[in-house]
């Protein structure tokens, strides 16, 4: 758990092997529904790129904004999600070309990118949501991923 995406330090993902990001949008690098990237996010990016790391944006919303935000980071983009469900993470594994082990789903939620990575093998980082707008759904898996949240919060300080 981190923050924000650009918290995840370049030397974490080589010490696990990463070769690829699957990458959610909403909340996780913009706010919902925008395609104004958070500070940070581009260099980010640009700094796991030029060690080989390789992105695919995985998010369930079909607007224009999702497009747009891969257009700027020029990246494969897989729309229409339905996360948690595997397969679309299959997809974006298959978009990546890199083998569940050496991948990492990054997002938001518990609920949606932390479950449907973790159901196909991968490692997860969960990000605090940059904002509280967001589908009306999600308000509900919220009310269930909080006290969740709050628990592995409290072990992690634990291990610390
Ligand atoms: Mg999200």
């Amino acid at each position: 758990m981190v923050d924000r995406v650009s918290d995840i330090e370049p030397e974490l993902l080589k010490r696990w092997g990463i070769q690829g990001i699957v990458l959610d949008l909403d909340n996780t690098i913009v706010p919902w529904h925008t395609a104004d990237l958070s500070d940070g996010v581009a260099a980010w990016v640009a700094r796991l790129r030029a060690d080989g790391i390789l992105f695919c944006l995985l998010t369930n919303n079909y607007g224009r904004q999702a497009a747009e935000v891969a257009d700027i980071l020029s990246m494969n983009i897989i729309k229409g999600a339905l996360k948690p469900s595997p397969p679309a993470f299959r997809k974006a594994l298959a978009a990546l070309g890199t083998p569940a082990s050496a991948s990492v789903v990054i997002g938001d939620q518990l609920f949606t990118d932390v479950l449907g990575g973790k159901l196909t093998g991968m490692r997860a980082v969960l990000v605090r949501p940059i904002g509280r707008k967001e589908f009306p759904t999600t308000a509900l898996l919220r009310m269930l991923e909080e006290p969740i949240v709050a628990w592995l919060r409290r072990n992690e300080g634990a291990k610390a």
